[in-house]
């Protein structure tokens, strides 16, 4: 997703002055941090942390997982069969999916339309809201640093992916996007969730590439 500049003294200019260090976060641990939920008076920390544990829980059914993860598998398949690598990326809250999107990179010509950024948008179109609390993103192939950014400026409250990507991957291969407590919002990450399903697709996709038939 396009970053606009932000504006002189924004916080997010102040917290590119605190100097780095590495993120230590467990799988599937609860936000700490988000100072805009603390800012609100109305809030104390239990509830909140309540209310995420409880959204993890209704979001991490292994059926519910596996329902969602076919639905971003297929449509992987369907972005790999118009020549977009194979990524397949679903919003979903407890009943299901609600926003569903595969690759459309070299469909659209635009650099942005990773399968994640496509279906955050959708689901925000749907639920008529740009913060997704509540919602899951299911993702076949590890987020990159934009779609792990996107993730959290939607506020998911739990991110699923099947292969890791170990040359891009910002949840956990490369970056930690989701678990790096600078940031205002982390996001518990289940990884390698239906991954040799995943990881096939794109290996299929990246072989006949190589080796394309007569
Ligand atoms: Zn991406």
């Amino acid at each position: 997703m396009p970053s606009p500049s932000s504006p002189a003294g924004s916080p997010s200019e102040k917290r590119a002055t605190v100097p780095p260090h590495p993120p230590q976060k467990d799988l599937l641990q609860t936000s700490q941090h988000d100072p805009e939920r603390q800012q609100n008076t109305h809030f104390s920390r239990e509830p909140l942390l309540a209310s995420a544990a409880e959204n993890i829980q209704n979001l991490s059914g292994p059926s519910l997982l596996h329902t969602v993860m076919e639905a971003a598998i297929d449509a992987a398949e369907k972005a790999g069969n118009w020549g977009d690598v194979p990524v397949g990326a679903v919003v979903f809250n407890e009943d299901g999916p609600i926003a569903i999107a595969g690759n459309e990179r070299e469909k659209r010509n635009d650099p942005t339309a990773h399968a994640e950024v496509l279906a955050l948008r959708q689901a925000a179109a749907t639920t008529g809201n740009r913060r997704l609390h509540g919602h899951g993103l299911a993702v076949t192939l590890e987020p990159c640093v934009m779609c792990a950014g996107a993730a959290s400026l939607a506020r998911v409250s739990l991110l699923v992916f099947g292969a890791p990507d170990l040359k891009a991957g910002a949840t956990g291969s490369l970056y930690n996007i989701c678990g790096d407590e600078r940031l205002p919002h982390e996001i518990p990450v289940l990884s390698g969730f239906m991954a040799e399903e995943s990881a096939r697709l794109l290996e299929t996709f990246f072989s006949l590439r190589r080796h394309p038939g007569p």
